[in-house]
Order: structure tokens, then sequence, then C-alpha cells
């Protein structure tokens, strides 16, 4: 089929209860980006990575076609649960007595409590298709390996998940919903591969991070036949695969009869975000309304609002391509916030590009007051929020105080990531007056950013 560039959406009539039939694919409509990647310049440890997606997965993954179907038994997959809902937030309008109107979408109604499974689902059925049998990943809070098990367990995959040590300590309980749903999960760095006994000897009580973490998953895809490694964010295909959220997101809002001016996401590497921002920046660009796009980080994190725009790795061992994007290096490790999910070093290739053309903004928050905003959320929502997804939460009801105060309506749209169900024990630090801006974290983003400017004058 083939879809005139000029529709605004693929499925225009899209009713608020359905799935849309394609993904879109925000390449299509970004003038002058090139995506590359290049590889490693030296192979630091281990044997050479084989390429590890399959054809059809790679395709997607530079395709300049605005949108790609949904092959049906992913569609079916899907429709087990989406659309999710979009929900106003009168509540918290209320609590906060703005005139601003305030939607979001509830990605945490998912299968798996987060938007995760939106891709989990689409690359299992791929690397299916393709005779692999075991799919190897890295997760930072558990949201990605949960969702990933039970994709692999409607597909007949089996599962393995590297996860980061100071999250599965925080989560015990992640571990035990990964296994119930037929996965196996390695806390990172392990004695399990090359990369992570070398992290071990020389820091035995290193907190793990997501590249530490790949670094291991890439080994041990590489070294065992019939597995390979995939990402739960960040790369083009993931980004693809989250924009089912915003396109359901744009049809609910039809029907409500309402558009957003700011669409706001908490970014890791960038698929959530993207997932419900980059079908409005299509709908924006081709009907001229305007409407901002925002993405959220943590002050311990900052890749956006405070890492350089260059080439680097995915891994913390420099064994993987590099990618033209925003990053704190990929030998950063994050202070040990409890928004696992966001503890990645870089941003998304597409996000990054998109953020140094000036086509989306970017701001960061400390832990405290992001927990702030979460707790003020439930009591006005009775909605408990990952930690995450309590980036954007904190940004929004910023946004709307400052409504409040100009006198401006204004309607704010943005994505619930995933429940804190799991995640109770953070709470609990919060109710317990613990947890603080992180202001230790500040040292360790100095000496990244004095690390990478080195590097750069060395170029
Ligand atoms: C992983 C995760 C994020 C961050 O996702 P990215 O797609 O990497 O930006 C946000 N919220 C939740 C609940 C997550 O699990």
């Amino acid at each position: 089929m083939v879809t005139p560039d000029t529709s605004t959406e693929a499925d225009p009539d899209l009713r608020p209860g359905e799935v849309p039939s394609h993904w879109y694919n925000v390449i299509a409509d970004l003038v002058g980006y090139v995506p590359e990647e290049r590889a490693p310049a030296r192979q630091h440890s281990g044997p050479a990575l084989r390429p590890q997606l399959p054809l059809s997965i790679y395709r997607q993954s530079v395709s300049r076609e605005p949108f790609v179907a949904i092959p049906a038994e992913v569609q079916a997959q899907y429709e087990r649960w989406r659309p999710t809902p979009l929900i106003r937030a009168r509540g918290l309008e209320q609590r906060l007595r703005t005139p601003a109107r305030i939607y979001y979408k509830y990605e945490g109604a998912s299968l798996s409590g987060s938007h995760k499974l939106n891709t989990a689902i689409a690359q299992a059925y791929y690397y299916k298709q393709a005779g692999v049998e075991e799919l190897v990943t890295a997760t930072g809070a558990g949201q990605w390996g949960t969702a990933l098990a039970m994709a692999c367990t409607m597909f007949g995959l089996k599962c393995t998940a590297f996860m980061v040590k100071c999250s599965h300590d925080q989560k015990p309980q992640r571990r035990m919903l990964v296994e119930l749903n037929g996965g196996r999960v390695i806390p990172s760095p392990s004695t399990a591969t090359k990369a992570g006994a070398a992290i071990l000897a020389g820091d035995p009580g290193c907190p793990g991070s997501l590249s530490i973490a790949s670094s291991e998953a890439h080994e041990y895809a590489t070294e065992s036949e019939n597995a390979r490694y995939c990402a739960g964010s960040g790369d083009n295909h993931v980004l693809l695969h989250q924009t089912v959220i915003g396109q359901e997101a744009l049809a609910q809002l039809r029907e409500i009869g309402d558009y957003p001016d700011a669409v706001v996401g908490a970014l890791g590497a960038g698929s959530n975000f993207a997932g419900i921002a980059m079908p409005f920046f299509r709908h924006s660009k081709l009907t001229g309304r305007a409407t901002e796009l925002v993405a959220v980080e943590p002050k311990a994190c900052p890749k956006l609002t405070r890492g350089i725009y260059t080439w680097d790795h995915h891994d913390a061992l420099g064994n993987t391509p590099m990618s033209r994007m925003y990053t704190l290096g990929h030998t950063f490790v994050p202070s040990a916030i409890h928004a696992g999910g966001l503890r990645y070093h870089g941003a998304a290739p597409v996000v990054s590009w998109m953020y140094h053309e000036r086509l989306i903004s970017a701001v960061a928050y400390g832990q405290k007051s992001v927990f702030d905003a979460a707790a003020e959320f439930v009591r006005a929502e009775q909605v408990i929020p990952a930690p995450e997804s309590a980036h954007a939460i904190r940004y929004v009801i910023d946004r709307a105080v400052k409504a409040r105060e100009a006198g401006t309506p204004e309607t704010i749209l943005f994505n619930l990531s995933g429940h804190g169900l799991m995640d109770l024990s953070a709470y609990e630090q919060w109710t317990a007056g613990l947890l603080d801006d992180y202001p230790a974290a500040e040292a360790d983003i100095e000496r990244a950013q004095a690390k990478l400017s080195a590097r750069a004058v060395e170029r």
C-alpha cells in the first residue's frame, strides 16, 4: 500500500476504541536527518559482535516511509489491552485550580504495566519469524524485562534479562514478575560474562548501569548460537513501535474536540516520549497547529539538558557501534535514583537530532521534587505513577500552575508511561523523608562533562 505523504495520520478516521493499523515513522518527516552508525573504532574486549537485528526490523529502522503496517499477529496482541485510556485529570486540575485542561494517556493499563510491551510484542514477533530461539536484553527498573518476558512467552521464545543490580536490589518483586512470565534474570554486573567480571574486579560494589548490562547482554547473545540481543528503547524501530500511543491519543482527543498545546513524556532513551509526541509532530507540521513537545529527564542523568551532541557507544565497554546522540558518555554511571528506567547515558539518535534542531525541548528535575509531584497526583487522581512517569507529572504540574498565574487556559497531554505498584518501596522512602534531589549526582555529571569535552578537544 502506498500512503500519500500528505495524510496527517495513517488512519485519519481512527475511532477512539480502535487500534491503529500502522506505526508512524517520524524519520519520513525529518528533513536533513541521516540515520547512520559507525562501527566501533576498536574492539575493547570479547569476540566480534554479530549483527543482532533480523532483516525485517533492520528495514524498519532505516525506512523513510511515513507509515509502516502493523502485522495482524501484533495487532491482535495489542487489541488485548489497546487502545489505552485517555483520561482527563480533572482531580488534578481542581487541586491546582488551573484553567489548563490536563489529559494523560495511561500506558500503565498495559498487561505488563508500562508502554514497553508495545515494542516487546513487535520485536518478539519479528525475531520469531526470523528463526531466533532466545532474546537477551538489559533492563533497568525491570519494566522492559517484564514486557519482554511476557512477549517472549506469547511467541514461544526464551528470554534472558541482565538487570541493573541496584534496581534488582531495590525491587526484588520485579525479578519474580519476570520469572513468573518464564524469563530469567541475572543481576548486572555479574560473573556470567567477561564484561561483568571485569567491571566487578575493578569495583566490587558497582551498582550497575544500563550500559554495563547491555555490554553483558551483547556478550552473552554473541556467544550463543540462537540467541539475539534486543533493545527496549533508543533504536529507530523501537520509537516507531511506540507511536501507537500518540496516534490513539490524537483520535481520542479528536473525539473530545481538543488538541494539545504541549505533549509531555519522561525521557529514558526516548521511546516513551517519541511514542506519544511524534504523531503530534507530524500532525502539527501538516496542519500548522503549533504544539510544544517536551521531554523530561532526571537531574541525575540529564543527557539532553547537560550532555553533549557527539558520537558515542550504547554500551559501557564501547563494543557496540557508535551513534550520534546527546550523551553523558557511555562509561557514565548515574546515581541509583528510583526511576531506573531513566538511567541511560544517552538519548535516541532521532530524539537527539530533533533536540539539536530545536524541534523539541527538554527539562530536568531532581528526585525529591519528582516524588512530591507523584504524591500530589496520587491524591488528586488515585493512580500511582511509576517514578519515571512522575517526571512528566512534575513538569505538567509546574506548567499548569503557570497557566493559573497567567490566567491562560491551555491543553496539556502527557504520557503516564507506567504504574508504580512495583515501586511502593520508593514511595515508602519518600514518605519517610529519605529522598533528596541527589545533590551528590552533581559532581558525577561535572566529571562526565569534563571527560567529554576533553575527548572533544583530542579530536
Ligand atoms: C523505561 C521507562 C521509561 C523510559 O522509557 P524510554 O522509552 O527509554 O524513554 C519511562 N517510563 C517507564 C514506566 C518506563 O518503564
